[in-house]
């Protein structure tokens, strides 16, 4: 059987501190330059966006404002005697056109995020015949998510994986899950060496279970190769993709250490009735094929104060989710009193999400 090297794969930690310390400094930082989402330009601040790509990219989709204000009023003036069906065929190449050209997340006015969730609430009616409300709640202040996940509770049932599908609206036809469920030898901690696909009777004897999703790092490597600036860290540590932006080119998926990220070869699907209509613009709003996407915390839920739905669906309690910087929080008394591990930690990828046994 094949040796695990345990260190170079688990960090092993005596206490949390010291990394508490540190995405609290880290947080603090975050929140004197901007503390939202806002379309800061100050180079100090970390969250801020890159002003020189983007900004090149920006003033090329200025320019191509004017074709597309050309193109519209001819559209306009074509569509004035379709029947109802044109017109809504009109009206949505007219979305599609005002959403192609609209700018990303980060630099728009609220006023222009408005105009966009309109849209994208008019264009999913068309599309799929359920009109959602898609929200686009920011950052709370002084707010840092993280997660702790008990492997002695986890009995590998998957009700976390079901709930997480159902909220994000994942793609039914490829089955695309964000949460991974490895069953584990006892004595042995070697993902490798898991089974992610087991359909038999659950707990097994001699096994434990182990989840793995989007860990929200606090130094994420999946946001600084991507080229144009479609994923970024968010004031309260969730790692988003603005998926209009995205160009499908994949970078982040193969930075990212935890095989966190799903890509969309085609089209995704969902039954119209099994559509979730709460969702965030950064999170579980419909994608298109061709974007990336991930476990982003429940971003649609955690935002207005609910758990996450997989941290919901736990019938074990074995998932704590929770604000770093709340010092009465139950995960931060986790951190504090349980003897905690993060996978790779010799990365220095700083995972939010934390292993422990009771
Ligand atoms: S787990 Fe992967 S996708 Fe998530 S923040 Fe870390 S590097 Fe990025
Ligand atoms: S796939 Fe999308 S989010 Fe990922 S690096 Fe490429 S453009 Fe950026």
């Amino acid at each position: 059987m094949k040796k695990f090297n345990f260190r170079s794969f688990f960090g092993f930690e005596s206490s949390a501190t010291n990394e508490l310390n540190y995405l609290k400094n880290k947080a603090e930082k975050s929140s004197d330059s901007c503390g939202g989402n806002c379309s800061c330009e100050d180079p100090k601040d970390e969250n801020a966006i890159d002003t020189g790509a983007l900004n090149k990219t920006v003033n090329r989709r200025e320019a191509l404002k004017f074709i597309r204000n050309t193109a519209t009023a001819g559209a306009a003036l074509a569509s004035s005697s379709f029947s109802f069906g044109k017109e809504e065929k009109a009206e949505r190449a007219g979305i599609k056109m005002d959403e192609y050209f609209k700018s990303n997340y980060r630099l728009m006015t609220d006023k222009e995020r408005e105009a966009s969730i309109e849209r994208l609430e008019r264009l999913s009616e068309i599309d799929h015949g359920v009109r959602p409300e898609i929200k686009g709640t920011k950052a709370q202040p002084n707010t840092l998510y993280g997660y702790a996940f008990n492997i002695s509770k986890c009995q590998g049932y998957g009700d976390c994986i079901e709930a997480c599908v159902e909220e994000n609206n994942q793609d039914r036809k490829t089955n695309m899950q964000y949460i991974r469920m490895f069953e584990m030898e006892n004595g042995h901690l070697d993902l490798e060496e898991g089974k992610a696909d087991y359909t038999h009777m659950v707990p097994a004897e001699g096994h434990f279970y182990l989840g793995t999703q989007c860990f929200q790092c606090a130094n994420p490597p999946c946001t600084t190769v991507c080229p144009v600036q479609a994923t970024w860290q968010e004031p309260d540590g969730i790692v988003v993709i603005d998926y209009d932006w995205c160009v499908g080119c994949r970078y982040c998926e193969a930075a990212c250490p935890y095989w966190a990220r799903r890509f969309n070869w085609n089209e995704p699907e969902v039954p119209a009735k099994e559509i979730n209509k709460e969702q965030h613009y950064l999170g579980n709003r419909l994608r298109t094929k061709g974007t990336m996407e991930k476990c982003t915390f429940c971003i649609s839920r955690t935002r207005e104060g609910l758990q996450p739905a997989c941290a919901e669906a736990c019938p074990t309690g074995a998932r704590t989710f929770g604000n770093i910087l709340d010092p009465d929080s139950e995960l931060n008394y986790i951190l504090k009193n349980k003897k905690v591990f993060r996978l790779k930690e010799d990365l220095g990828t700083e995972p939010k999400f934390w292993y422990y046994m009771d």
